[in-house]
């Protein structure tokens, strides 16, 4: 209770937003900590002049034959719910997509569901799998959602440490050693995101034998398949027998310069598809209507302007990498995805100290290395998915930064 002595009255206390009132919160939810990347997005939009290296998507707008294909579909009403699958034409195309690509037949009636971005199935495949104490294994460092989805899931995430003097494969050794009874999955995701690492198809073929002998699905999340520089992709499914153990996720926010349409999908034994669709369609009914024509045309007709991006992503990789050898940060060569991961070695500060630093002395944003898990410590992500003229300045400010920060 609370006295206003001006007008003599008490007035009753009440709770307002940010005081003492206690909400109960899952225990779920509150095992996980905010994303290390949005804290550094929060900060880096109250500042001017900043050059972010720090955001994972292309710079790119989508190419206009797909936006004005979605804008004719707009313009005719197309504008209404699809089916929880997704749009039989859509599932045909991403049919023919992974036919023609790893020679994989997937039935675009059972065994395919498009998704609100690989986000939303990778979340589902989790949910679909994974019961309460179960384990899940992934690598570290990895893309910020594996832990958490598994977690909601009400998984344990169980993390391999990838190193960079093992170019950050996940060793199948290492995987096995971690298997216990609990262990329903193995979740990759390939080229990777901090690191930019590709595994080859033999390392993926052993990562594949350990998952049979033990009885687990592989979770492979592919959404970076199509950004690979002077490597080729291997898709986990194609490899001999591992379909009927595979959940495939794809889409097409990278490749295609389409984050904000939000669509992705999951290709998988139809036991796993129908679980799947099951949780989506009491939770998202079915993705973006928009974003799903939008995708159409993009399997149709996107080719060209996917092959454009891949080249000048590749450009702006071989100068963003050597470019930080140059100022003293070694680098190990991203062979995919649009990252670099340079050690910060050559500082004394933690990664996140660095990244901090950096943005408010130099105005330069980076995702510091233990956002992605403890293997991440001692690196920060440098996404070089920007303009050339950026990433050069950027490397200006950063070889200023660390002669000033170097380990005396
Ligand atoms: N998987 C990885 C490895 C990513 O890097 C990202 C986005 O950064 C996602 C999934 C999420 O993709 P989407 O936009 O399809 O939800």
């Amino acid at each position: 209770m609370t006295t206003n002595s001006k007008v003599g009255y008490r007035a009753r206390a009440r709770v307002r937003p940010g005081s003492k009132k206690k909400y109960n919160i899952s225990a779920r939810a509150n095992k996980l900590s905010p994303s290390g990347i949005r804290k550094f997005f929060d900060l880096l939009a109250s500042m001017e002049g900043v050059i972010s290296l720090g955001v994972g998507e292309p710079d790119y707008v989508t190419p206009w034959h797909i936006t004005e294909t979605a804008i004719e579909s707009l313009q005719k009403g197309q504008t209404m719910y699809t089916s929880n699958l997704g749009m039989p034409e859509l599932r045909q195309e991403l049919s023919s997509y992974l036919l023609r690509e790893y020679g994989l037949e997937y039935d675009p009636a059972t065994e395919l569901l498009v998704t609100v971005g690989v986000s939303e199935a990778l979340d589902l495949a989790m949910r679909a799998i994974v019961d309460p104490g179960d384990e899940v294994i992934a690598p570290d460092p990895c893309y910020v959602s594996y832990e958490p989805c598994v977690v909601l899931a009400g998984g344990r995430a169980v993390a391999v440490p990838t190193d960079e003097k093992d170019d950050f494969v996940l060793r199948a050794a290492e995987v096995e050693a971690r298997v216990t009874g609990k262990t329903r999955a193995i979740l990759i995701g390939y080229p990777a995101n901090p690191t930019g690492a590709v595994m080859t198809r033999e390392q993926l073929a052993e990562l594949a034998d350990v998952a049979r002998r033990h009885d687990l699905m592989v979770v492979s999340d592919e959404i970076y398949a199509r950004l690979v520089y002077g490597v080729e992709h291997t898709c986990v499914a194609s490899l001999p027998g591992m379909k009927p153990d595979t959940i495939l996720l794809g889409g097409f926010s990278k490749a295609y310069a389409m984050t904000g349409w939000r669509i992705g999908y999951a290709a998988a034994p139809k036991e796993i598809i129908a679980t799947m669709t099951k949780i989506h369609q009491y939770t998202m009914m079915c993705a973006p209507t928009m974003g799903q024509v939008a995708a159409i045309e993009a399997l149709r007709s996107g080719d060209g302007s996917v092959g454009e991006m891949v080249e000048d992503y590749n450009r702006r990789r071989l100068v963003m990498v050597n470019g930080l050898r140059q100022i003293g940060m070694p680098c190990f060569e991203p062979k995919g995805a649009f990252y670099a991961f340079p050690s910060i070695a050559r500082t004394p500060m933690s990664s996140e100290e660095f990244a901090e630093t950096l943005l408010t002395e130099e105005k330069v944003a980076v995702v510091p290395g233990s956002a992605f898990g403890r293997c991440g410590e001692g690196y920060v992500r440098c996404c070089y998915a920007t303009s050339m003229a950026e990433i050069e300045e950027a490397l200006t400010r950063m070889r200023r930064f660390v002669n000033r920060h170097q380990k005396t």
